[in-house]
C-alpha cells in the first residue's frame, strides 16, 4: 500500500468583515479604532492630492486620518482609482487597509480576532489516511498553522504535532499558502 495521500482536501482562510486596528488614541489611550463603513478624504492643493483613510476610536470615536498618499502629484493617479476615494469605494477600503504598507506608514497592526473564518469540507469520502490538506488564504489573516490546523480537524496541540506533516513552521504565523499532510491517529 502507498502511504501518499489520494484525497486533497481544500481549506479557505477569508475575512468575514475588514479587520480593527491596533492604534492607540491620543484622546482617550484606547487601543483600538475603525475603519466603519469606509471614507477616505481627498484635499487637492494644486496639482498635488493629499489622501487619507478616515478612522475611528472604538472607545471615544474620535476620527483619525491615516496617509494613503502624501502630497502625490494628479496625473499619478489612475483615474478609476481616483473616482474610487471619491466615491468611497468599499473594495479600495479593504485594500487599502489590508495593505502592510499603509500599516507600516501609520504605525498601526491589524486585530483580526473574530473577523475571519476557515472554509473547510467537513468530511471526506471514505474518511481514509492519510489526507492532503491545501491552505490558501482570500484574504490576508495570518494564522498559525498548528493554531488553525487544531481548529479545522477538532485535533489537540499535541495530536497536531504528532500527526501532522507540514510544509511550513507550524508555530510561525503566515497569511501565505501552505500545505500538510494528517497521518492516521493511533
Ligand atoms: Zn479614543
Amino acid at each position: 500500500m502507498s502511504s501518499q495521500p489520494h484525497i486533497v482536501l481544500p481549506w479557505v482562510v477569508r475575512r468575514t468583515r475588514l479587520p480593527l486596528l491596533s492604534l492607540r488614541c491620543v484622546d482617550c489611550r484606547s487601543e483600538s479604532a475603525t475603519t466603519g463603513e469606509g471614507r477616505f478624504r481627498v484635499n487637492a492643493n494644486g496639482k498635488l492630492l493629499d489622501v487619507w483613510l478616515l478612522v475611528r476610536c472604538v472607545s471615544c470615536g474620535r476620527t483619525s486620518k491615516l496617509t494613503v498618499h502624501d502630497r502625490a502629484p494628479v496625473r499619478s493617479f489612475d483615474p478609476a482609482e481616483l473616482d474610487g476615494y471619491h466615491a468611497n469605494d468599499s473594495e479600495l477600503v479593504a485594500s487599502r487597509l489590508l495593505d502592510p504598507l499603509l500599516a507600516r506608514r501609520n504605525r498601526f497592526t491589524l486585530d483580526w480576532r473574530g473577523a475571519w473564518r476557515l472554509d473547510a469540507p467537513p468530511a471526506w469520502p471514505g474518511g481514509a489516511w492519510p489526507v492532503r490538506v491545501e491552505v490558501v488564504f482570500a484574504d490576508p489573516v495570518p494564522v498559525r498553522p498548528e493554531r488553525l490546523i487544531a481548529h479545522g480537524l477538532g485535533l489537540s496541540r499535541s495530536e497536531v504535532l504528532r500527526r501532522i506533516k507540514c510544509d511550513v513552521p507550524l508555530h510561525r504565523p503566515t497569511s501565505t499558502g501552505f500545505a500538510f499532510t494528517v497521518m492516521a491517529g493511533d
